[in-house]
């Protein structure tokens, strides 16, 4: 979002104001909700530090100014209509003032969701794993999961269950991986399963 963008934000529907929410740029959690008027966004991108308008303050609030527990700016973007605000940005420790992470108790992504979000976002191949599977390509990671398949297999019919586990999370890793190269989701997956799930009742 540049200045420019900034003035083409609707700030008349909420008396000034517009509602910002605030994601986890890596986790992609719901971190919390703020206001921020034009001042307050305009602050944000200047410093890259989120403030907000506070409603109770009736004054500019950057988040962490008691804490310490700043959000830094990654990014930010206008819906539809441009009348509120998606703010990706990286916590500095907790962001509720209740010390919770978030301000919505636990709406962890879960596992899955967190993989997904490390292979768009892990870029060096001399730290990440993750990188270095992207880079390799589809087929690369398309061989992993066969190999990872039949190590599966093979725990299952020796007798350590530790060993089962062990090699269904590298399949899974790998799987998960291996969809996202192709731009799918593991909630693509789940929905197929709910779909024949359904037909499936449906024709009993
Ligand atoms: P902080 O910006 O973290 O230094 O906190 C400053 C003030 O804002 C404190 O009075 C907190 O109670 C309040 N506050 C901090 N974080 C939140 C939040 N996520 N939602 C609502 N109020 C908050
Ligand atoms: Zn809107
Ligand atoms: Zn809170
Ligand atoms: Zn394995």
């Amino acid at each position: 979002m540049t200045r420019d963008e900034i003035d083409q934000l609707d700030f008349s529907k909420g008396s000034g104001l517009v509602p910002a929410i605030i994601q986890d740029a890596q986790s992609r959690s719901v971190l919390m909700l703020g206001y921020m008027n034009r001042e307050a966004a305009e602050q944000t991108l200047e410093t890259g530090r989120v403030t907000f308008f506070s409603r109770s303050r009736q004054s500019l609030w950057v988040k962490g100014e008691t804490s310490g527990n700043v959000l830094h700016l990654v990014s930010m973007t206008a819906d539809c209509d441009r009348d509120c605000l998606r703010v990706e940005a990286r916590p500095e420790g907790p962001v509720c003032h209740t010390g919770s992470p978030t301000c919505f108790g636990n709406n962890d992504p879960g596992i899955i969701r967190t993989l997904e979000a490390l292979y768009d976002t892990r870029e060096d191949a001399g730290t990440s794993y993750v990188a270095r599977l992207k880079a390799a390509g589809t087929r690369k990671i398309a061989q992993k999961i066969g190999e990872e398949g039949v190590e599966v297999a093979l725990a299952l019919t020796g007798e350590d269950n530790e060993a089962v586990c062990s090699e269904a999370a590298d399949l899974v890793f790998h799987l998960v991986m291996g969809l996202k190269a192709r731009g799918l989701t593991f909630d693509d997956v789940l929905t197929e399963l709910a779909e024949r799930r359904r037909t499936s009742v449906e024709t009993r």
